[in-house]
């Protein structure tokens, strides 16, 4: 057990499962000439099994933590930033590493979890996997199908680029200090295939409108678009024309943009 003093405010529940550990860093599968990008350290747990895989850059918030990690890894192993991550300018702190394939793998306090994703998406970080470990309900969020209420904008933009899957669940019992609740490994692996899109700024301007007001019909959310190229493709679609946007799906939306 390290010595510290453990941060609610940062989520801090450390991993302490050896064989849970190993598992989670398996399901990176990377190789010695790519890069992990690893948000939130910690005690360095599951940090120690990535740097006998790959390189290593990982961001820390909680600068009590820094003279134990940097006691505990080899310079040339691994570069750690002690900073907040959403306040990081990721682009430049990649431009000098050399590397093959860049995985993102962090186990996050919930709260952080979709900015980070939001982030990595809109700053067009060029990633071949995420590896997150999220509390179970927010992985459900992530994997929800259209149609139910966890369907988001965040659904679609996740869908878009990557295939979601749910690896498995990591019992409270596996941290210290315990949680309250179990969390899930979720991994989002690169699409090889892309869709179809003739602008992607129109169609990621039409995702975030139509989630506008979730309650609202896409036809409200909608008010400055030609509602009428919209229509078509809805009955094409054989939806109605009240109908929310947590009832289209991504290649329904990808149609609509292509028809604006
Ligand atoms: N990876 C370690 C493990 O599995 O044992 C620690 C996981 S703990 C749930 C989350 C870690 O993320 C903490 O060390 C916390 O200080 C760090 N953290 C929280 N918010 C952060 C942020 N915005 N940027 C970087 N690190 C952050």
């Amino acid at each position: 057990m390290i010595e510290h003093n453990f941060k609610k405010k940062f989520g801090q529940n450390f991993l302490q499962d050896k064989n849970i550990i190993k598992k989670i860093a398996d399901v990176a599968d990377t190789k010695e000439d790519d890069l992990i990008i690893e948000i939130g350290p910690g005690g360095g747990a599951l940090t120690e099994e990535l740097v006998k895989k790959s390189k290593v850059l990982a961001y820390e918030i909680d600068k009590d933590l820094e003279e134990q990690l940097n006691n505990k890894f080899d310079k040339n192993d691994i570069n750690i930033i002690f900073d907040d991550f959403l306040n990081r300018d990721i682009k430049n702190d990649l431009k000098d590493i050399k590397y093959n394939k860049l995985y993102v793998i962090a186990n996050l306090p919930y709260y952080i979890t979709t900015p980070i994703i939001t982030k990595i998406i809109e700053e067009k970080i060029d990633v071949e996997k995420m590896v997150l470990m999220v509390q179970k309900e927010v992985g459900d969020r992530f994997g929800a199908k259209v149609g139910t209420k966890e369907y988001s904008s965040i659904t679609i933009f996740l869908n878009y680029y990557f295939n979601i899957k749910k690896e498995f669940i990591v019992s409270k019992n596996c941290f210290y200090p315990k949680p309250n609740v179990d969390s899930i490994i979720i991994s989002f692996s690169k699409k090889s295939e892309k869709y179809k899109v003739e602008n992607e700024e129109i169609l990621f301007k039409l995702i975030k409108d139509s989630f506008k007001q979730k309650r609202k019909t896409l036809k409200n959310n909608l008010k400055e678009y030609n509602f009428e190229k919209i229509e078509k493709v809805l009955l094409e679609n054989n939806l109605p024309v009240d109908v929310r946007a947590e009832n289209i799906s991504l290649e329904t939306f990808i149609e609509i943009a292509n028809n604006l």
